[in-house]
């Protein structure tokens, strides 16, 4: 799991076998997932015999445990080979079936309000781990997935090279078959990366979390922020914007007096200018050991409605998997209680 069409091929070569085995292979992998070497009968035998004498397998992740809610959310656990675990969310909605994916075991970023952030980073996964996630969700649900984010445990873009990798995989060629404006990668803040990703994913979709546009705030909030100040952030965000010309989302987690007021409104204003965006209103989810409060409905409305007034493309989210902390913010917090 994890191999590109390249990698693939190589692989074939190594064991004698004609190129159109690879893209059988990978027509098994991503298209079929197919789980298992065994239930790829059109492999010969010596060769599905050769590759698991050297250790080969398919590597799906293994379901541990799984939460489902009165909507249909779906909060996965997964353990990897190494016995870490992590969390994939299943999100139905409408014509919609989203996987919201894991990119590290944990986070390094330590943002103030996300249960992720607190206990730091064990480990990136690896592209295999990272599309497999989907693999293995698409498995258990028995349905076509039809969007993919990167947007739970971890840093994308503090793990490239393997989410860029497994994205491709999700994609059309050669992989899943899911449209890229249907893949979406979210991130906190790390302009090299957003960079590389103008270049990298043009198709994609990208989101990237702002919850402040005061310095001062968002150092408290965000870490990261100490290294990429706003005003880097908004030139790399601009020039991603110049460059790929398609709208960016930028992420706006409410807390109530802390980021809502007038002046955080006129700020995210400004800075949106010169870029084509969407403001997505995250409402704060409670996460155990935080003293933050989760704002009311007439407060996020307040605040939308002040944004929307200024003619900003702005939208809230509606949490899911609350009841289970599957939403927003709310991964690892289960196994970090465990720990305590
Ligand atoms: N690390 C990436 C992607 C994972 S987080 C990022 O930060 O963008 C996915 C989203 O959930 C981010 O926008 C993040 O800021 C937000 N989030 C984190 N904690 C939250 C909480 N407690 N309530 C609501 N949203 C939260
Ligand atoms: Fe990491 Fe994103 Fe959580 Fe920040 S919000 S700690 S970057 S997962």
């Amino acid at each position: 799991m994890g191999l590109n069409y390249e990698e693939v091929v190589r692989l074939m070569e190594e064991h004698g076998q004609p190129p159109y085995r690879a893209r059988q292979v990978m027509d098994w992998l991503y298209r079929r997932g197919v789980a298992d070497l065994a239930a790829m009968p059109a492999l010969p035998q010596n060769l599905r015999q050769a590759l698991k004498d050297e250790g080969y397998e398919v590597g799906l992740p293994r379901e541990k445990a799984r939460r489902e809610g009165a909507d249909g959310t779906k909060k996965f656990l997964f353990a990897m080979v190494d016995g870490e675990t992590i969390e994939s969310v299943y999100i139905p909605e409408g014509p919609r079936r989203t996987v919201c994916v894991s990119t590290q075991v944990g986070c390094g970023m330590g943002c103030a309000f996300c249960a992720t952030g607190q206990g730091g980073l064990v480990r990136n996964l690896t592209a295999g781990e990272i599309v497999g996630q989907v693999l293995a969700v698409r498995r258990a649900v028995g349905l076509r997935i039809t969007n993919v984010v990167a947007m739970g445990q971890g840093e994308p873009l503090a793990n490239y090279e393997a989410t860029v990798k497994a994205f491709r995989l999700m994609g059309v060629e050669h992989g899943m078959g899911i449209a890229a404006r249907h893949l979406t990668i979210s991130t906190c803040g790390l302009p090299p990366g957003i960079l590389r990703l103008a270049a990298d994913g043009r198709q994609w979709q990208l989101t990237v979390s702002l919850h402040a546009v005061r310095d001062e705030l968002r150092d408290r909030l965000m870490p990261i922020n100490r290294r990429y100040p706003l005003a880097a952030l908004r030139e790399a965000c601009l020039e991603y914007f110049l460059r790929v010309g398609r709208r960016i989302t930028f992420a706006y987690v409410v807390i109530p007096g802390v980021n809502d007021g007038e002046r955080d409104a006129a700020g995210l204003v400004d800075f949106c200018r010169g870029m084509k965006v969407h403001l997505n209103l995250i409402p704060w989810n409670p996460v155990p050991g935080v003293a933050f409060r989760a704002p009311s409905a007439a407060e996020i409305e307040r605040f939308r409605h002040r944004l929307a007034a200024t003619g900003l493309n702005v939208t809230v989210r509606r949490p899911r998997g609350v009841e289970f902390l599957a939403a927003c913010g709310q991964l690892r917090a289960e196994e970090l209680e465990g720990r305590r």
